[in-house]
Formats: structure tokens, C-alpha cells, sequence
């Protein structure tokens, strides 16, 4: 739990509000069950990636295929929350069709609907052109909460999340270490990570979250529950499902393009070592880098 007794105490503590939406709560003022949505990628597992020397290209062919480990994070929080405050949980993917393995992992963690954006329209999409995609078919299936991790293992932009709440119009929270929903499911208070410490942000409800892995522990699904999942349907939508014009999503959406890909040269230098006790090491050091004109 979230201690708000240190909510404006903490070093390093920012408090961020946004304007308040009301949308998803019914006239009467009563709260709607929480539609949440989770993007979730199937990657390579990349500890069993290895290079091509010659092309040096990644090497695909015979690597294993997982769901994107943030992905997990996300998918758990998701579980968590509908559990807490009821709801939908609805997992969406873009990608080929073996992506459908990734969703049958979701649907027996516990989510209740898959859909998987498969379309020869969106092949070679950047990461404007992913978000673009996933985003209308957010808005296209409704949503209160939508939820990321913080990055993919294979392409580590960090985008795709803040690009898609940027198209949905709703604010985001990125790097998202703790959380708690409010009771009434207008509002959230979440713990995210930052290079200098942690924040503590105040947002309203409809956003967008990217889960970190200090959010939860993402549980195992039973073998009872992989095959409950088997049964289950996963819904295709092709680029006409979504309304996408051709001009809008795959490569001809996307706003980079790559030139070349190429491995750096490593910086050569020769590097030394001061083999003495501390304080002759100390000295030692001192005069190398004077020497050196590093320090004067
Ligand atoms: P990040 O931004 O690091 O991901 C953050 C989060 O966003 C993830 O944790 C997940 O929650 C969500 N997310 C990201 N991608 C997806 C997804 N596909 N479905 C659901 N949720 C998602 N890649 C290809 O596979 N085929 C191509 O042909 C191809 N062509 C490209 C062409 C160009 C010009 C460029 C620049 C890139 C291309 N890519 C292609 C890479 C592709 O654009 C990225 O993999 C994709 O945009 C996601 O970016 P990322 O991996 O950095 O995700």
C-alpha cells in the first residue's frame, strides 16, 4: 500500500494533477465497471538471440518466442484491479498470427478477451504507426485504464505507451513502481521510478500506465487454466476492423525509416592498472591523471 501520510514529504516527491474526466462514470454518478486494457508484444526471447557476423543482423530463425516480460507486469496489474473493483480486462497485440500464443498466456493468467491486429497492412510499422494502430482500436473497443510495460525487450524504444495516451488524448504515467486505484475508480496514485529517485503522481481516471517490475509478481497460469484459455476465442482485426486507412498504419504510417543498421565500432584505448596499497594506489592514480592532463 501506497503510504499517503508521506505523499508530500518524501525527497525527490513530486505531485502532479490532472484535469479530472468523468466519462466512464454513469449520470446517476455511480462507477461503471473499469474497462482495462492491456498492449501486450510477443518478442524473441532475447537471452537466446545471437548475431549475424556476416550480415550482422539479429539471428530470429529457431529463437523462441515469449510475451514481453514488462508485458506480464502489466497484464497482473490489470488482474489485480478488475479482482479489487470488478470490471473487463481485454488484452490486444499486434503482430503475425503465431502473436495468438501470447494471448492464450494472458487469457490464463486471467483475462477475459484477446485481440490480435493482424493484417499484412501493418507489416513494417514503426513505432508511431504501432501506436497509431493500437490506439484505434483502444478507442474503437472502449476503455477506462490502458496499460503497458515500461518497454519491449527486442526494440526498448519506451514509446509506444506515452505515444499511444498522446493519440487517445488521456494523460499517462510512465515507470510505474506502485499503485493504488481509488475506491470510486476516478482516480489513481502511482509510485513511478525516475533517474534521480521516485515520484509520487496523482492522476485522474481515464489514463494510460507503463508497468515497471517492481509492480507485482505476475502469476503462473495453472495447467487447468491453459486449457480453459485454449477454448477460448482470440478475435482478429484486420486494418478494415479498426477503420485504418492503408496510408495510416504499416510502413507507409510511419514517420521513420531505417537507413542502415550497423554494429558500432568499440572505442579502442588501453586501459591501467595501479597495483599498491590504498594510499601509494591513491598517489599513484593522482600522478597518472596529472600527467595525463585529466586533473591539475
Ligand atoms: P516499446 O515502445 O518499448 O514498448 C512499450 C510497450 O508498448 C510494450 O511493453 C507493450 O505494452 C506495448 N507494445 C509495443 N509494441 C506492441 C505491439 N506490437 N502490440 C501490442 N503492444 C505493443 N517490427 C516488426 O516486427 N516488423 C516490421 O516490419 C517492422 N518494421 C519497422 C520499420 C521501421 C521503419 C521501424 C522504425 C521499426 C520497425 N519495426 C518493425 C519495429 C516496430 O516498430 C517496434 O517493434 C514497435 O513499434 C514497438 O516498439 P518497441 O519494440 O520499441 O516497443
Amino acid at each position: 500500500m501506497i503510504d499517503r501520510r508521506h505523499f508530500f514529504k518524501v525527497e525527490n516527491c513530486t505531485l502532479m494533477l490532472y484535469p479530472s474526466r468523468t466519462g466512464h462514470h454513469s449520470s446517476n454518478g455511480s462507477v461503471m465497471r473499469l474497462r482495462i486494457v492491456v498492449c501486450v508484444k510477443q518478442v524473441p526471447d532475447v537471452a537466446e538471440i545471437r548475431i549475424d557476423e556476416i550480415k550482422h543482423t539479429l539471428i530470429r530463425s529457431g529463437v523462441p518466442s515469449i510475451l514481453n516480460p514488462f508485458d506480464e507486469f502489466a497484464v497482473e496489474e490489470a488482474l489485480k484491479i478488475r479482482e479489487k473493483l470488478g470490471g473487463e480486462v481485454a488484452v490486444i497485440s499486434m503482430g503475425p498470427l503465431q502473436a495468438k500464443e501470447t494471448l492464450f498466456k494472458c487469457l490464463a493468467m486471467g483475462a477475459d478477451r484477446a485481440i490480435l491486429l493482424s493484417d499484412p497492412k501493418f507489416a513494417g510499422a514503426d513505432t508511431w504507426a504501432t501506436s497509431k494502430t493500437l490506439a484505434m482500436t483502444i478507442q474503437k473497443i472502449g476503455f477506462d485504464l490502458v496499460i503497458c510495460g515500461m518497454k519491449a525487450v527486442d526494440g526498448e524504444t519506451c514509446q509506444v505507451g506515452p505515444e499511444m495516451a498522446e493519440l487517445l488524448g488521456i494523460p499517462h504515467v510512465s515507470y510505474v513502481k506502485r499503485l493504488e486505484i481509488n475506491e470510486d475508480g476516478k482516480s489513481l496514485i502511482a509510485e513511478r521510478m525516475t533517474e534521480q529517485g521516485h515520484q509520487l503522481v496523482s492522476c485522474s481516471i481515464p489514463c494510460l500506465l507503463t508497468a515497471t517490475k517492481a509492480l507485482n509478481v505476475p502469476r503462473i497460469p495453472t495447467i487447468i487454466s491453459q486449457l480453459a484459455a485454449k477454448k477460448k476465442t482470440i478475435e482478429i482485426f484486420t486494418a478494415e476492423n479498426i477503420g485504418a486507412q492503408k496510408e495510416q498504419v504499416g510502413l507507409p504510417g510511419s514517420r521513420t525509416h531505417v537507413l542502415k543498421v550497423f554494429t558500432p565500432n568499440l572505442r579502442t584505448g588501453e586501459g591501467k592498472i595501479v597495483r599498491a596499497d590504498d594510499k601509494d594506489a591513491v598517489v599513484q592514480l593522482l600522478a597518472l591523471l596529472k600527467k595525463e592532463r585529466i586533473t591539475q
